[in-house]
């Protein structure tokens, strides 16, 4: 090993169900991108969610939080089982897999989530789209604001005048908005140079800041351009004209719902990387879906969205731009001959393979 190669510390957070299968084919894949690059990755396993709960009884060990904090990036598979069979869900709330996934990303300062969306050529089948919607291209992100807004202001029920009244307050500081704005803008630097922000600043106090805070940040990204888009009007045109939208910057309820619809204009949820950011270059990076326990250990899995999410891992916190490409072009080439179950077609050209030899695939395009 020659001194001066690039070294990288990654914390690897396998899962359950298909996670430890999907994780094993991206660290393959990682292992020839690194080869291939010229830098050095050191793994540390990590233990969350329900292979934590087997293990040491809870879902997050302070040991793990402590553990994940030393690395430049996580790399995750999913947690989780099947809520009406795994006993996981029979302990109490707090000590549920999902629980240790909240704490680990509160623990670890994540405030922005990233959710990646690309239509390949060759699966505009998969695309609910009309094809000439599809046609047009879609390859966006949203970054959505994780810790402060609706879901974490304050919450209260009470009787005021004899009736019931229900009140959730929305807040965000100058200091919550532009650190997210930063991350979008760095993130449109490195990607179509468009940045939309989201809002109701025609209703919302909290989005009228949103808009100022934006403005003023966009002052330090000239090459960026921005523009302005009510939610309402945004959640038609992520139907109606995606290709329009390169990176969109909202806040945490709004992210919520555009995120979820926004995962369903590709049509493959194998395919969707995503990435959880902190201050700095850290971050979480994870597939968007779960772990799926019904095909779980049968070589099904579809290990891409594991495997673009560690190409992210590789453009965002390790700054090795050149492989997360390469990562990319190699995903994009071998999906043109080659596709696991969930992605299956009629065409008699595309051979379908398991989870493992898919990964295969793709370390052996690179
Ligand atoms: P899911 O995403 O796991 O599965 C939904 C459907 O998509 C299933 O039919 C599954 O077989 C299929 N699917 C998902 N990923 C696939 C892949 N890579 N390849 C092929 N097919 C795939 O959602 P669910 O069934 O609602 O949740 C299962 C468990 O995952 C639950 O315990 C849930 O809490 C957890 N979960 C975890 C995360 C996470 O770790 N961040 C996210 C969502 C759900």
């Amino acid at each position: 090993m020659c001194a001066d190669k690039r070294t990288y510390r990654v914390g690897v957070i396998p899962g359950d169900g298909i996670g430890p299968e999907i994780i094993r084919e991206a660290v393959r894949v990682l292992d020839r991108a690194a080869e291939k690059f010229g830098f050095k990755l050191d793994y540390i396993y990590l233990y969350l969610g329900g292979s934590s709960i087997d293990r040491f009884g809870v879902p997050l060990t302070d040991e793990t939080v402590e553990q994940a904090k030393q690395c430049d990036a996580v790399l995750m598979g999913s947690i989780g089982g099947d809520p009406v069979t795994s006993p996981w869900y029979r302990l109490e709330p707090s000590l549920r897999p999902e629980a240790g996934l909240l704490s680990i990303r509160k623990a670890l300062g994540l405030f922005a989530n990233l959710r990646f969306s690309k239509l390949y050529d060759d699966l505009i089948d998969s695309c609910p789209l009309k094809e000439s919607i599809a046609r047009e291209g879609i390859d966006f992100v949203i970054l959505r604001e994780l810790t402060g807004g609706l879901y974490f202001g304050e919450h209260k029920t009470e009787t005021v005048d004899g009736e019931e009244v229900a009140t959730d307050v929305l807040s965000y500081s100058d200091h919550e908005i532009r650190r997210i704005a930063v991350k979008a803008f760095d993130t449109a630097s490195l990607r179509g140079r468009k940045l939309t922000l989201v809002d109701k600043a025609n209703v919302l106090d909290s989005s009228r800041l949103w808009r100022k805070v934006v403005q003023d940040v966009a002052k330090d990204y000239p090459e960026v351009s921005v523009d302005y888009m009510y939610v309402d009007n945004a959640s038609m045109q992520l139907v109606r004209k995606p290709s329009r939208f390169d990176v969109i910057l909202t806040e945490n309820m709004f992210g919520d719902i555009l995120s979820d619809e926004a995962s369903m204009v590709t049509g493959s949820i194998g395919l969707q990387p995503s990435a959880s950011l902190a201050e700095g270059s850290f971050g979480l990076y994870e597939p968007s879906h779960g772990s799926a326990p019904d095909i779980a250990g049968k070589d099904l899995a579809n290990p891409l969205a594991t495997i673009l999410s560690a190409a992210m891992m590789l453009r965002y916190s390790l700054g090795e731009e050149e492989a997360a490409c390469a990562i990319e072009q190699a995903v994009e080439t071998v999906l043109k001959r080659y596709r696991t179950q969930d992605l299956a077609t009629d065409d008699t050209e595309i051979g379908k393979v398991g989870c493992t030899r898919m990964g295969e695939l793709v370390a052996e395009t690179l």
